[in-house]
């Protein structure tokens, strides 16, 4: 129906709209999905950060009991018992690769190398416990982890190879990026020292200091790791989410549909009480008396203005909205009418049209009732008119209604005849009243010779029959005196009245 209120919508806008409803549980899911793959990483980096902690307290501890046994040696020469008392740490505890005694910052006796002599600083050290190196002379470029233990003007050394720092940085998270801190030196997982700053992990970066040495270890990983955790872990969730999205497009697409459907628009307009009488006079052949008139529905559209019926009566039959909305014209029609009954001649005729979805049940004896308790006993002649195009079945039910119908005095006019195939056994079996000769065959008089001899034959057969006949679509006096001289009992056409709205109806009557 081309008749929306929101106008014609168009095919690529459903479209898009049904793209993007069917995206919105997707993009929404892949949002939370992203936030909890986020939570998931920070989380591992937080426990990556308290393993490595453990690890690197373990191995300052295997130094810290090396020293201390070390400790009280120092100030006694660095003889083979002193020597052999440092080797015997290293090999007794793990991680310790080599020991030395330092007496007043003279580092004077190591496992390695024995008896020496070295300058130590004790500003290299972080609090004066603690240094990464970057290597020594013995082995440059190896990472190193001095432990100092001092106490006056002792100090023992342990150093922990680079090799189990490295390696436990590598082993305890496979996957993320893990770095060493003590003071202005950091490892990285390659083994490499590095000078200040330590680079931030760009996601879920995490930092946690020992609580027991002055270092720091940081966790995180690389750009992009959410996106391969959740490739990774939400294999199945994409599915789910897949699977809503199809199922929020149909439904879209369903909804879109359903509300730019004909049924839907004239739903909102049967409840917008858009569908309004217009009245057609229909007068006397003989005088031209007003007796009578015949309803019209008109659409009072919101953007379209009055919307012609033969544009959405078809789809009104088609939704079954026919009913309710003949119902609302019946109503209308008796409210604007009853009142001014006075002025009608009596037995004014009253046409409604109705269709074939009317005749199901019993409903519309109802509304016929309510219709006529409306006007004062006797005053007006209800007719209904059924077009001869779409004629009923007769049924058990038709026949009880049209039985019915007739007991309340209401009379049947089959509409358009000539037009469709009712045959005299059908205008017998459903005991109809007028037939309402098809305005094409009046419009013909003076035209078409043949037109003219069904005319004559119509009327004469409505006479045999003895049926009321009405011509319909009268527009030249031409017209109206021919049907005038056959006889033809009633009138209606534009050379009378118009369809007209109930007021201008009510006052062309007054002038009649
Ligand atoms: P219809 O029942 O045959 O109604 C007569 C149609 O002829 C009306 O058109 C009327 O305006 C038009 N008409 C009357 N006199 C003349 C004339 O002198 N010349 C010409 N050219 N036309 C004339 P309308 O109002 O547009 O209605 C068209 C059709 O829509 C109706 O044909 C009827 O089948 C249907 N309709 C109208 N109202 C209703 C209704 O309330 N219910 C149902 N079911 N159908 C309706
Ligand atoms: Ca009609
Ligand atoms: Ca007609």
């Amino acid at each position: 129906m081309p008749l929306t209120v929101k106008g014609p919508q168009k095919r690529s806008t459903r479209a898009l709209r049904t793209l993007l409803i069917g995206l919105l549980p997707v993009l929404l899911g892949m949002i939370i999905l992203y936030l909890q793959a986020e939570r998931a990483l920070l989380q591992s980096s937080q426990q990556t950060a308290e393993e490595a902690i453990r690890q690197f307290d373990l191995m300052l501890d295997n130094s810290d009991i090396a020293a201390r046994v070390l400790l009280p040696l120092v100030g006694e020469p660095c003889d083979e018992t002193r020597q052999l008392a440092l080797r015997d740490q290293v090999t007794r505890r793990p991680f310790v690769r080599s020991t030395n005694l330092v007496w007043r910052n003279d580092n004077y006796c190591s496992s390695l190398l024995g008896r020496f002599s070295a300058a130590l600083d004790p500003r290299d050290y972080v609090d004066g416990r603690l240094w990464l190196m970057n290597g020594n002379p013995i082995t440059p470029d190896t990472a190193l982890l001095i432990y100092r233990l001092s106490q006056g003007e002792r100090s023992a050394l342990a150093t922990i190879d680079g090799y189990h720092l490295t390696n436990a940085l590598r082993l305890i998270s496979r996957y993320a990026d893990l770095k060493l801190q003590v003071g202005n030196s950091w490892l990285s997982a390659d083994g490499k020292v590095h000078g200040l700053p330590v680079p931030s992990a760009p996601v879920a970066h995490q930092e946690l200091d020992s609580a027991r040495y002055p270092y720091r270890v940081s966790a995180g990983f690389p750009e992009g790791d959410v996106w391969l955790y959740m490739k990774a872990q939400y294999p199945p969730l994409f599915s789910l989410l897949l699977f809503f999205g199809i199922l929020s497009g149909f439904a879209g697409h369903w909804w879109q549909k359903r509300s730019s459907s004909p049924s839907h628009e004239l739903q909102r307009a049967l409840g917008a009480a858009e569908f309004i009488p217009y009245f057609q006079p229909v007068v006397r052949g003989d005088t031209e008396q007003w007796a009578g008139l015949e309803v019209l529905m008109r659409w009072k559209h919101p953007k379209e203005g009055l919307v012609r019926p033969d544009l959405f009566i078809p789809f009104a039959e088609h939704s079954g909205l026919i009913v309710p909305m003949t119902r609302s014209l019946m109503q209308q029609t008796a409210q604007l009418l009853a009142p001014n009954a006075s002025s009608f001649s009596d037995n004014f005729h009253i046409g409604i049209n109705i269709t074939a979805s009317h005749c199901h049940d019993l409903q519309l004896l109802d509304d016929c009732r309510d219709f006529l308790a409306q006007f004062p006993a006797g005053k007006v002649v209800l007719v209904l008119e059924l077009t001869e195009r779409e004629l009923v079945e007769p049924t058990a039910m038709t026949h009880k209604l049209f039985e019915e119908l007739h007991k309340l005095g209401v009379m049947i006019a089959i509409d358009d005849f000539g037009t469709g195939h009712s045959s005299l056994a059908y205008l017998r079996q459903f005991n109809v009243d007028y037939l309402k000769i098809d305005q094409s065959f009046v419009a013909m008089i003076g035209i078409d010779a043949l037109s003219r001899h069904i005319l004559d034959s119509v009327i004469e057969l409505s006479a045999k029959l003895d049926l009321g006949i009405v011509a319909e679509g009268v527009e030249t006096l031409e017209q109206r005196d021919y049907l005038a001289g056959k006889g033809v009992d009633f009138l209606q056409g534009y050379l009378f009245g118009r369809p007209m709205a109930g007021d201008e109806f009510l006052t062309e009557l007054a002038r009649h």
